[in-house]
């Protein structure tokens, strides 16, 4: 497979090109990008007449400066391999035949000396589409038979409870939350993160809509709602089965639908029992005349839509707390009208999309557990880790137990490439850096997980040095270890075909973006339905219950063990794409307090330094005070890139490695920390 990158525009020319966007955000934008002498000088959102109508009209800053990403003084421009200690960030320039070839190598070393299973490759959603992961990457490490990387540290929990109780269908449109006389918005932040639901909640107030959101502070959105609720991090579970329980006690669960349509009913039921509003209070935080009221509402509405973020399930109770707030619109009987049900991912949407490589049956490493694999802290059965391959990935900034995970990477027996489009924290631990492509300098396919969406996007500037996109140094590579057979894809339109089928691929060209199956946003249990097979919503799937150490909806009461009183939360900001534009980001991040919390530790208004502590790590940085909080909980943005702060950490060296109960994911949330003042 010797897929040379397509030939960009012309150098010269200016021009105004149309693509999408393949970051790791819902929305997936169709974008208007200005060209000139090969490069981008300003993007912008496609006009109406050829953009998804979700997107149409502005699209995100961080887009919208990406000149600054792009052309930035730490854009990789060459592949260069290690001068100095791991971690100080000293490279010399190499080709990329030798770069290539010293992969090679290096794999074949291990190979023969420890098994496949020595090789780990790393990857996340970066800023790449269907075509750029889990294609050639996959055909490459997956044929090698190296480990296989269980991708958890998002969505994961999410993802199992929305397969086990609906298989995965597609949700509510997000242009179609403007006709519900109730949106609740649980766990998600769309004014950092699929910016364009909030005009359309906005507008759905103005026809006389009203707002939930649930969060434990008060978003941008959380100010502009009818009702905010702010339960202490990690017990939205209590919240949903109370809600649950109010709807069987009262008789206003809608039992036909539920006969029809669902199981598990009696078991949810029986689970939902004790959470009475009261103890649901007690446990939350959450005054129980607002839960009432809550559900008042909720029940009340026609059609009631909830969005479920992903900041619902960052906690131990996440996969059971994600099955119950899903739960919830078939309880209450809310599906069947058009903006009635529930949003979680809208990947669904799209079925049978992707590149199917076979699992070699090789050992699965939890992304949680990446700093205990590469320092032998707790290993699953295997060799040790001596090639590391992290590409679509910053992991020193995004993996919990920030520490080891450094540890790891430093050690000298570990090989590591990282290939990437900056130099990342993480990659200033390689022993050889690769330059990668950008969207807008490769072929792609983006499909959005919130807009209903398929897009076809093309290359529209000239690639930055010697930035190769992933399609082919993974298909070079292959190509060097002889893993290639004569029906593999060998052209970017014969990987289209295969990642998309025929058809699908036949109308993105001609049509440019291609919308759901349905051909029209669907109406839940109207146009689809439960992908389980017997097509009912599963409340208590088996497979879920036995996952779940003490049983599905079980509540984990608060970790730790009282030394760490404050519940640290590290959400998603609107400068940052999960980590992706770190090196962006102008000054210090400071830890966010609330001032009560602030004036117990004696930290007045002066932006004290503080150190922030718990027994995985630490974060040294400034404290700022944020009544937008709930008192008890502090807060530091996700993504930080280790030049944000004094301590060079961030975030996760604060976040366990323990697992969420079901879908092995991130418990971010459960960093518990003590906060104490550092003298100037
Ligand atoms: S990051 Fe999200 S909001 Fe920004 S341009 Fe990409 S898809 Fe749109």
């Amino acid at each position: 497979m010797t897929i040379a990158d397509p030939a960009p525009p012309a150098t010269g020319d200016a021009a105004i090109h149309h693509t999408a966007c393949t970051l790791d955000c819902p929305d997936s934008c169709s974008l208007e990008v200005e060209v000139e002498h090969g490069r981008v000088t300003r993007v912008r959102a496609a006009p109406p007449e050829i953009a998804h109508p979700l997107t149409s009209g502005f699209i995100c800053s961080k887009v919208g400066r990406i000149s600054r990403h792009l052309y930035g003084e730490d854009r990789l421009l060459h592949p260069a391999v290690r001068t100095g200690v791991k971690g100080d960030g000293g490279f010399r320039p190499v080709s990329w035949d030798d770069a290539l070839g010293l992969i090679v190598q290096r794999m074949m070393e291990a190979k023969a000396t420890f098994g496949g299973e020595s090789i780990l490759p790393l990857s996340y959603g970066g800023s790449n589409g269907l075509l750029t992961q889990d294609t050639a990457d996959a055909i490459l490490f997956r044929r090698f038979g190296a480990s296989q990387l269980a991708r958890t540290v998002c969505a994961a929990p999410s993802t199992a409870a929305a397969l086990g109780l609906y298989g995965k269908m597609a949700g509510v449109a997000l242009e179609d939350y403007e006709h519900a006389s109730l949106a609740i918005v649980w766990g998600a932040n769309p004014s950092s993160t699929g910016i364009h639901l909030v005009p359309i909640l906005r507008a759905a107030r103005a026809r006389g809509g009203k707002l939930v959101v649930v969060d434990p502070r008060r978003t941008p959105l959380a100010k502009q709602a009818d009702l905010h609720l702010q339960p202490r991090p990690g017990t939205d579970l209590c919240l949903a089965l109370a809600l649950h329980r109010e709807f069987f006690r009262r008789g206003d669960a809608d039992l036909e639908f539920l006969a029809e349509h669902a199981t598990g009913v009696d078991e949810l039921r029986r689970r939902a029992e004790p959470w009475t509003f009261e103890r649901a209070a007690e446990v939350t935080g959450v005054p129980a005349p607002d839960i009432a009221r809550c559900y008042d509402w909720y029940s009340g509405a026609s059609p009631a839509v909830i969005r479920c973020g992903w900041g619902v399930e960052r906690n131990r109770n996440g996969g059971s707390a994600v099955a119950a707030v899903l739960a919830l619109p078939a309880v209450a009987g809310k599906f069947k009208v058009r903006a009635g049900g529930y949003t979680m991912s809208n990947g669904a949407a799209f079925r049978n999309v992707g590149w199917r490589e076979p699992s070699p049956g090789t050992r699965i490493v939890n992304m949680n557990h990446v700093g205990r694999e590469l320092t032998d802290a707790d290993p699953i059965q295997g060799p040790p880790i001596r090639v590391l391959f992290v590409y679509n990935a910053n992991p020193l900034a995004t993996l919990p137990n920030q520490e080891l995970v450094r540890r790891g990477l430093a050690r000298e027996d570990l090989f590591t490439v990282v290939f990437d489009q900056v130099m990342t924290d993480t990659a200033a631990y390689a022993d050889l850096v690769l330059p990668a492509t950008t969207f807008l300098e490769h072929d792609d396919l983006a499909m959005g997980y919130g807009a209903m969406v398929l897009h076809d996007t093309k290359p529209v500037a000239q690639p930055v040095g010697e930035a190769r996109s992933n399609l082919r140094v993974f298909g070079e590579l292959a190509d060097r270890l002889g893993l290639l057979r004569n029906d593999d894809p060998r052209s970017e339109p014969e990987w289209r075909q295969a990642v998309l089928g025929g058809e699908r691929q036949r109308r993105l060209a001609e049509e440019g973006l291609v919308l759901p199956e349905t051909g029209r946003r669907p109406i839940q249990f109207v146009d689809v339905f439960p992908h389980t097979a017997d097509r009912k919503v599963h409340l208590c799937p088996p497979s879920l219950e036995t996952e779940s150490a003490r049983g599905l909806y079980a509540f984990h009461s608060e970790p730790g063990d009282g030394r760490y009183p404050l519940a640290l939360i590290s959400p998603s900001v609107p400068q940052t794409v999960s980590s992706t534009f770190g090196q962006l980001r102008p000054g210090q991040v400071p830890l966010e307090m609330h001032p009560d919390d602030a004036a117990a530790r004696g930290l007045g208004r002066d932006k004290p330094r503080v150190r922030v502590f718990n027994d995985y790590g630490e974060v040294r940085c400034r404290v700022r005070h944020n009544a937008d909080l709930k008192p008890g909980v502090v807060l530091l943005p996700k993504g930080v890139w280790a030049r944000s702060t004094e301590s060079g950490t961030n975030a996760c060296a604060l976040a366990p490695d323990t697992l969420t109960d079901i879908g092995a994911g991130a418990c971010f949330n459960d960093a518990r920390v003590q906060v104490e003042a550092l003298a100037d």
